[in-house]
């Protein structure tokens, strides 16, 4: 080898970074949402970029009401899907599609309102375990709960959905071992934000990786809710997250970071990330601009 082309080599590897890896990529489906996923898809995407694990690209469904047949992600293109998406029936194909997908061993987040979609599709709740409302009751699965150190399926007749005011809240690891929360913080103040609870589904394959208590003060269900969820749906693996109704939500380092986290393991099993110094306390909970 030249010295001129060893010296351009070397150069590359230091521009590239030690980590030559190519980044993973990632589609963040949008489009129709009764949040303001206009504001909130950059911000998801903003989240997964950092670190140059991922790239992603966003996939915008027609507006509501209008002709779906176009929306036809190619989702084997990526690593994992990330929906910010509530709203429309994809067209059967799409849906053919994604179902292919997630069972041969695609990565799936789902995050926030993307647990309201699709209450009949029996696959795609088999995919996210539990979600609310769209008509969610006692036919849809169980209230999936935390109590006594365990899961708690509850069959009770009732509505799937439903969360008190907003506000900031305390997020406690359930499953400390596992790839997404290992090396957290036990508990964590979540930054403001709406603690959805009395969700219900399939509940099948699901770790329930992190609560939340929904009080009765700020009009909750009074148990220990599903915050992020881990499910093993074919081949493929979910991450789950309840957090992220809005900007503010989606800036706490605490969405940002398990974010992130869960969308590695959903594409690779995985998780190489460090916690981030600025993490939330138990007290304390930490934003970023
Ligand atoms: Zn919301």
């Amino acid at each position: 080898m030249k010295i001129s082309n060893l010296i351009l080599l070397i150069s590359s590897m230091l521009i590239t970074g030690a980590n030559a890896a190519a980044p993973m990529k990632a589609l963040v489906i949008d489009g129709q949402n009764n949040h303001d996923w206009k504001a909130t898809t950059p911000l998801l995407k903003k989240a997964l970029e950092e670190g140059g694990l991922f790239t992603v690209e966003v996939a915008t469904s027609p507006a509501n009401g209008q002709d779906m047949a176009s929306f036809k992600p190619d989702f084997a293109a990526y690593n994992v899907i990330v929906s910010n998406y509530n709203g429309d029936s994809w067209p059967p194909q799409t849906q053919a599609a994604f179902v292919k997908y997630v069972k041969a061993g695609g990565g799936f987040v789902s995050v926030h309102a993307a647990n309201n979609s699709f209450p009949e599709w029996k696959d795609y709740n088999e995919m996210i375990g539990v979600g609310g409302w769209g008509g969610r009751n006692e036919k849809s699965g169980s209230y999936v709960r935390y109590a006594d150190g365990k899961i708690i399926r509850d069959s009770s007749p009732g509505t799937g959905g439903s969360h008190g005011s907003q506000h900031a809240f305390l997020v406690e690891s359930r499953d400390p071992h596992h790839p997404i929360t290992a090396g957290l913080p036990l508990k964590w103040m979540h930054a403001q934000d709406e603690l959805y609870d009395r969700l219900r589904g399939p509940g099948e394959n699901l770790s329930l990786l992190a609560t939340a208590y929904a009080d009765p003060a700020t009009k909750g269900s009074g148990h220990h809710e599903p915050m992020l969820m881990a499910i093993d749906y074919g081949k493929g693996r979910v991450f789950h997250t309840t957090l992220g109704h809005g900007v503010g939500a989606m800036k706490c380092v605490g969405f940002i970071t398990t974010l992130r986290r869960g969308a590695e393991w959903s594409a690779t099993g995985k998780v190489t990330q460090m916690v981030p110094k600025d993490f939330p306390t138990a007290d304390k909970v930490s934003s970023r601009e």
